[in-house]
């Protein structure tokens, strides 16, 4: 990619301005800074502009704009992505392009239970525009106020609603996209079935804007669950938690929607950091598993399920005690415990944080074998392990040893993730089960992907865009 001169900056700014008229060019430094430094506030970027177009054509003139100046395209939807993908880098070469304002929800076919969307349409507003026409849009997740569609898609996304109703990729049926060249291409099919060649949606799924741009999507509804029923069950250990997993989904089968596991060391966190949230149970207790259920039937059976599940888990000794919601309040009392984990460790200080997953099986015999090696290797540091334990993801973090500063904690960042993404790799696991790769994760990407697949995946990058303007520096 050529560096661009003054002058020709000029002219290509000037030529977005004609496109997309002055307000949604943007250049100076007050206007641009939401869109250059990432959620957690880790790395801040330089733009030639934020670009911000109103329509699928004009993404298409922008992008060919961007061609005939050789200009580097970031994508961007709500900006919460945790992997430094929909950020640019340090050169002031690319430009941002903000789907923001492509925030239609352009069809609704109820019977057909799917939702034609803006790839900037925010998810919690097609969750509420889903439940006007008596559906569900289930997928879930703590950002889900601000973060897009497109967005969503681009990192197919996983959340809480994974266990029951599959990630991003399960959600959306047909994608219409911009392509490197500009061209529009309309895959909004509402199709559940269609072998037709390759699947091109699936690619751009899970791209993160780095194959072509998301201008729209068809996405699944589900019938709304008649009644949903919240419970923490606390256990010894994550062997004990595997084996409660094993008995829910004997008892509850698809009715099981959430299943998260918390270790005892998140909860103190939650609790120290969060003290209006209260503590469940009066004894401490190892692990902890935040349950869901849903029923399609009523409450009753909701409860009637739920009640016999803990009942056998109690009785054969898989859980120590179990409290139930018995009210929203207190199903969302639950969820904050959880929920509040992230922002828990934000304001206890830095962690190195991994976002991996294995086979649920593999689960308990990661954690016992990781820990004593981060232990061994960095004595005192601490575990902040949780998450969604039904499909396999752990959020395995390591926080510093009490007394030690982040800095020096951060300095041991690549050999802690060596011990711990080394031992993924043994157990067959994945280093992002959800977040993605972005510009973050490039580096382990390639040290652990086989060097046949980073060369298919480099050949499919090559085809589709051969200019390499497409979120260039991510993944690959
Ligand atoms: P952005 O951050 O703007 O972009 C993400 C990536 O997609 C970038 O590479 C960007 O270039 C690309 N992109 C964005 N829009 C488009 C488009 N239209 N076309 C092409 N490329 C595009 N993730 C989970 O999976 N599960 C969770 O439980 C979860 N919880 C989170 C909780 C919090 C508090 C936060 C801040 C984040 C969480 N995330 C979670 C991260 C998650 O990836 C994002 O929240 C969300 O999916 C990204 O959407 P976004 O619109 O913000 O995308």
């Amino acid at each position: 990619m050529s560096l661009l001169s003054t002058a020709m900056s000029s002219t290509f700014l000037a030529h977005c301005r004609t496109l997309l008229g002055d307000t949604y060019v943007l250049t100076g430094a007050p206007d641009m800074a939401p869109f250059l430094t990432d959620w957690r506030g880790r790395h801040t970027g330089h733009a030639l502009a934020v670009l911000r177009p109103g329509s699928v054509q004009q993404v298409a003139d922008v992008v060919r704009a961007c061609v005939q100046w050789s200009i580097p395209i970031v994508p961007q939807g709500g900006n919460t992505g945790l992997v430094l993908g929909g950020v640019p880098d340090t050169s002031g070469q690319a430009v941002v392009l903000s789907l923001a304002r492509l925030n239609t929800i352009r069809e609704t076919d109820a019977l057909n239970r799917t939702m034609t969307v803006d790839a900037g349409c925010i998810l919690q507003h097609v969750q509420e525009a889903a439940a006007a026409h008596g559906c569900l849009f289930p997928l879930s997740l703590a950002a889900e106020g601000t973060c897009t569609i497109g967005g969503n898609l681009s990192s197919n996304a996983g959340g809480t609603a994974v266990l029951r109703y599959g990630n991003a990729r399960e959600l959306c049926l047909g994608l219409e996209v911009v392509t490197p060249q500009g061209d529009i291409w309309n895959g909004l099919r509402g199709l559940r079935k269609d072998n037709t060649g390759y699947d091109l949606r699936d690619l751009y799924i899970g791209a993160e804007g780095t194959l072509g741009i998301i201008t729209g999507a068809v996405l699944k509804l589900y019938p709304q669950p008649k009644a949903s029923i919240t419970a923490l069950a606390a256990l010894a250990s994550p062997s004990s938690a595997l084996r409660l997993l094993a008995l829910m989904q004997d008892h509850c089968g698809a009715s099981l929607t959430g299943f998260e596991l918390m270790s005892s060391f998140c909860l103190d966190l939650v609790v120290a950091q969060f003290p209006h949230l209260p503590r469940p149970f009066a004894e401490p207790h190892a692990q902890y598993v935040l349950l869901e259920l849903s029923s399609s039937e009523s409450e009753e059976h909701a409860v009637g399920l739920l009640e016999r599940a803990i009942g056998a888990a109690l009785e054969r000794r898989v859980i120590d005690d179990a409290v139930v919601a018995t009210s929203v309040a207190q199903s969302r009392g639950l969820w904050q415990l959880r929920e509040h984990i992230p922002l828990a460790q934000a304001k206890a200080g830095k962690n190195i944080k991994h976002d991996i997953s294995l086979p649920v099986s593999c689960i308990p015999a990661f954690i016992t074998q990781t820990a004593p090696l981060l232990e061994q290797a960095f004595p005192g540091c601490q575990l902040v392990c949780f998450g969604h334990l039904g499909d396999g993801n752990l959020h395995f973090n390591v926080a510093p040893p009490e007394g030690m500063t982040n800095e020096a904690f951060l300095a041991n960042q690549d050999a802690v993730n060596r011990v711990v993404h080394d031992n993924v790799a043994k157990f067959h696991g994945s280093i992002s089960a959800e977040h993605g790769i972005g510009a973050l994760k490039r580096e382990e990407l390639a040290r652990y992907k086989s060097p046949l697949e980073l060369k298919l995946m480099r050949t499919i990058k090559a085809a589709l865009d051969p200019q390499g303007i497409m979120n260039p520096g991510k993944i690959l």
